[in-house]
């Protein structure tokens, strides 16, 4: 059992700290948002993420405290994981001022040795300026030492990424500091969490024990952005080639499937949509870019990656228009807001960038999240912008039916109540959830990226209702 302590309690320390806990370990989380530490202390669960609920539950008070006291937490720990955000600054670097705070912070409470561990996702040479910071502001230097550890956790399915990863990377440059981390681990590595009748369970495929990758501390840094980069990239490259397909009346789904068998390629992350957005592709993206160009690399490659995904939205916005002419006017259903299925996170969402330009054209909006909407109405009122409390509801009247997250729940719609909800029988699915044969069999008229149009020749039963 170690003392740990993580600083941030947003998606990643939140859902580290209680993994942790359930590994074993006593673990304190700090954040400095008061009203986020009380909510933690009274019992909220301040984000949406399956099994984290249970894993508070079954932790706090025992392995699992909450503080804003960052000195008292540095004291009682052995390793202190710094996964505070990272946002991007006007230019498109990573600003590392909240990083660099709490380096300062954490310098003042060194009293023996201890590891530093990034976990928010950095730019390369991030741990040397940590060592540089917590140097100048008085921490001894044989009393520690600083690491990188990237989380590759998904918003959705943070805990089961976290306790059932692929690989967990270590970036250490001294044996002590990799041997603390990898007693940090060590319940995953060496399998006895897996054993555990109470272990949460994890995805059918899971690989485990996990392998644990050992490299320097600048290799660790450069794994994660290199890793988001070209995750960001098939995502590109797959809206490019649904592109073509909807230009030469190919099948996306067809084409992805024959690529995606490609054992050296694999078939993850080839689904086109309306691009990718969250709190990190696009951010780290844009910091990986300003690290190659710092280095004296253009990595024109990302340029592209960027742009292609950028245009996403407005191919999605002409298919709009295309499906409903004028927009002025329109009601329109919008099925989803977050970034990605299975979060409430609104975090550069292509979903809210689309909204906003429709409500700009003068649409009304019925929305319906099954988790997001919360966030979204109190973050932004429009007067054209209502929220729905099902996905049917949004759709009572509606001109048209945008699908713009990939929830589980959307690709299950029954769409005999959907054809009778809608005013018009159309469907603009930016997240190909459905099959263009299906549709136009429940006489939907079916717009989606890089399928062939579905047009209804007939309704049987019932009148069609576009003439
Ligand atoms: P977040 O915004 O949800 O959480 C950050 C937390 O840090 C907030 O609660 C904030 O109050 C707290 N904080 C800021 N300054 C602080 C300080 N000085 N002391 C204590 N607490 C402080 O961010 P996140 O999504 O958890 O991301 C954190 C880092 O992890 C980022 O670098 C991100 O790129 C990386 N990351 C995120 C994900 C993801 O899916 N969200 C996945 C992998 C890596």
């Amino acid at each position: 059992m170690m003392k740990l302590a993580v600083i941030g309690s947003g998606y990643v320390g939140l859902v580290a700290g209680a993994c942790f806990a359930e590994l074993g370990h006593e673990v304190i989380l700090v954040d400095n948002d008061a009203v986020k530490v009380n909510a933690l202390q009274r019992g909220d669960v301040p984000i949406h993420e399956q099994f984290l609920p249970e894993l508070l539950e079954r932790h706090r008070n025992r392995r699992l405290s909450f503080t804003g006291d960052l000195a008292a937490a540095v004291k009682a720990s052995d390793a202190i994981f710094i996964a505070v955000g990272t946002p991007p600054t006007e230019d498109g670097e990573a600003d590392l001022s909240y990083v660099e705070s709490v380096a300062r912070g954490i310098a003042g409470s060194i009293d023996r040795y201890k590891v530093v561990v990034e976990k928010s996702t950095v730019p390369v040479y991030t741990s040397t300026w940590i060592r540089k910071i917590m140097l100048l502001n008085g921490a001894p230097p044989e009393l520690f030492d600083v690491a990188s550890n990237p989380e590759f956790l998904r918003e959705g399915t943070a805990v089961t990424d976290f306790l059932f990863p692929d690989r967990i990377v270590i970036g250490a440059d001294t044996l002590r500091c990799a041997e603390v981390l990898r007693e940090c681990y060590q319940p995953l590595v060496g399998g006895a969490y897996y054993l555990c009748p109470e272990a949460i369970p994890g995805p059918e495929d899971a690989s485990v024990p996990p392998p644990l990758i050992c490299t320097s501390a600048k290799s660790a840094e450069l794994i994660k952005h290199a890793c988001n980069a070209f995750l960001a990239m098939k995502i590109s490259f797959v809206n490019a080639v649904a592109s073509i397909c909807e230009s030469v009346g190919a099948n996306v789904k067809q084409v992805v499937h024959g690529i995606g068998s490609d054992s050296r390629i694999g078939p993850r992350f080839l689904r086109p949509g309306i691009g990718y957005g969250g709190s990190c592709f696009p951010k780290d993206l844009l910091a990986f870019r300003s690290v190659a160009r710092e280095c004296g690399y253009d990595f024109r490659l990302l340029d592209e990656v960027i742009r292609i995904n950028e245009e996403q939205r407005h191919r999605f916005l002409r298919k709009v228009r295309k499906a409903l002419w004028t927009l002025k006017g329109k009601r329109l259903a919008v099925l989803g807001l977050a970034f990605k299925g299975g979060t409430d996170d609104l975090r550069e969402s292509p979903a809210i960038a689309i909204v906003k330009c429709l409500l700009q054209a003068g649409c009304e909006i019925a929305a319906y999240d099954p988790a997001a909407a919360g966030h979204a109405a109190e973050s932004f009122a429009h007067r054209g912008m209502s929220f729905a409390d099902t996905a049917y509801d949004a759709l009572q009247g509606a001109d048209a039916l945008l699908i713009l997250t990939d929830w589980e729940e959307f690709a299950a719609l029954d769409l005999d109540r959907a054809y009778d909800a809608l005013r018009y029988p159309i469907v603009i699915d930016g997240r190909n959830l459905y099959e263009p044969e299906l549709m136009a069999e429940h006489g939907l008229v079916y717009y989606s990226m890089g399928q062939p149009d579905a047009v209804p020749e007939k309704r049987a039963t019932r009148t069609l209702k576009l003439a």
